[in-house]
């Protein structure tokens, strides 16, 4: 007796020749030879631009596109997108600096996130982005730190809305959140904006991230939309800035199936004339962390043991959660549940076993693969695993167990 099981979304994207996963145009074991040692993340130039012209051709021509640089600050990574998407949001000073770098213009660069030290905001003013505030105490902060004659700073208001977005991997807004300022409290801070002269952009209004339910990020729009043009009314100035956030996931389960983009594209289209008409001097943004580089990334680790536990195969590696805490299941997940992975030297290999593939750290929570059907790999072979562009090695507790560094390649 069988029952059909869940299976993960195929990882099309990387041609396998010769049984050998591809990435860059060379294949695996090349690259892994160049890259000079494993583990190491690899990311494809090739993926994120497609990523890019599938959004560009999909959305409303004038809705702009940002990268939310957390996703992936690989300083090479984030040049790239530069040149690909209009803007770059930031979440701190550290990542302001990497966006600075990459030549994007200051007023397109926008900088996010609670607790915003003075040195960072001084840093953000100096350098002309656009702070999103996220309290009341922020703001006069930036008031005191702003002195004529340097540039007036601009600001919007990163907005807590008063709902929630249903079905999303992480939930940001909706009840009490540190993120942003609540939807009840924004006339206030308005006025407060107004009275303090700064250079008032518009709203920021981000509900959740890794949604892979077309209606529910529909019905977000809808709701985002409302509440922005309902803040509106006590804005001190032209709203100029309308980042309605981002929120679109990505395959990363068995059972996950990618987005539908139309049905959102059909609503922002709805949308865009009355915006325009009630708002006409607003730049409607959404901005993108994973979808834009989450499936363009790999991880890659060395088996470097084989051992059989009271009957289950155990391959272990040289990598894990210190490098890649989000595939161990510990960044968010509530259920463990496998990331896709391989055997990138043998794809479809001449046997196939079930095993789990587990790092070097002395934890059970080193895992990177339970129970999977995988070919049957030895020790040399390479583990890969998918969709991993996106909160990587930047989220991982790298000093952990003081196992040597990764290395990241961009291709
Ligand atoms: C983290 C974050 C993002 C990116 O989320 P993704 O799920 O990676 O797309 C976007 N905006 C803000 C404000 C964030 O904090």
């Amino acid at each position: 007796m069988t029952t059909a099981r869940p299976t993960h979304w195929p990882m099309d994207s990387f041609p396998v020749i010769d049984d050998c996963l591809w990435i860059g145009g060379m294949s695996l074991i090349q690259l892994t030879a160049r890259v000079g040692q494993t583990p190491f993340y690899a990311y494809d130039r090739r993926l994120l631009d497609q990523r890019v012209a599938l959004l560009r051709q999909t959305l409303p021509s004038a809705i702009e596109l940002h990268y939310a640089i957390k996703a992936n600050p690989m300083p090479a990574l984030v040049q790239h997108m530069a040149n690909l998407v209009d803007g770059l949001d930031v979440a701190s000073a550290g990542e302001l600096k990497i966006a600075l770098d990459s030549g994007m213009e200051p007023k397109r660069i926008s900088f996010a996130g609670p607790g915003k030290r003075p040195a960072e905001l001084a840093t953000a003013i100096a350098a002309g982005v656009t702070l999103n505030l996220e309290s009341a105490g922020e703001l006069e902060i930036v008031a005191q730190l702003h002195r004529a004659p340097g540039p007036r700073p601009r600001v919007a208001v990163r907005v807590n809305p008063d709902f929630e977005l249903k079905a999303s991997g992480m939930k940001m807004g909706g009840g009490p959140k540190p993120f942003g300022v609540d939807a009840e409290q924004v006339p206030d801070l308005l006025r407060r904006i107004g009275e303090l002269a700064l250079d008032f952009q518009g709203f920021h209004i981000f509900t959740g991230s890794q949604n892979l339910h077309a209606a529910a990020i529909v019905e977000a729009h809808d709701r985002i939309f409302e509440l922005a043009l309902r803040l509106a009314a006590d804005a001190p100035g032209p709203v100029r800035l309308l980042n309605i956030g981002g929120g679109f996931g990505i395959p990363y389960f068995p059972g996950d199936k990618p987005l539908d983009l139309e049905p959102i594209a059909a609503n922002l289209q709805r949308w865009l004339p009355q915006v325009k008409e009630r708002l006409p001097q607003a730049q409607v943004v959404l901005e993108f962390g994973r979808y834009l580089v989450g499936e363009a990334g790999i991880y890659v680790a060395e088996v470097v043991d084989r051992k059989i536990s009271r009957g289950h195969t155990f391959l272990i590696t040289n990598g894990g959660l210190h490098h890649h805490l989000a595939a161990s299941g510990n960044f968010g997940q509530v259920i463990r549940k496998n990331y896709p992975v391989a055997v990138g030297n043998r794809m479809a290999g001449t046997e196939r076993e079930v095993v789990s593939v587990v790092g070097p750290l002395c934890t059970p929570l080193d895992i990177l693969a339970e129970r999977m059907e995988l070919a049957k790999a030895e020790v040399g072979d390479l583990i890969v695993v998918f969709q991993s562009g996106a909160y990587g090695l930047t989220a991982s507790p790298s000093a952990f167990l003081s196992h040597p560094a990764c290395r990241e390649v961009l291709v």
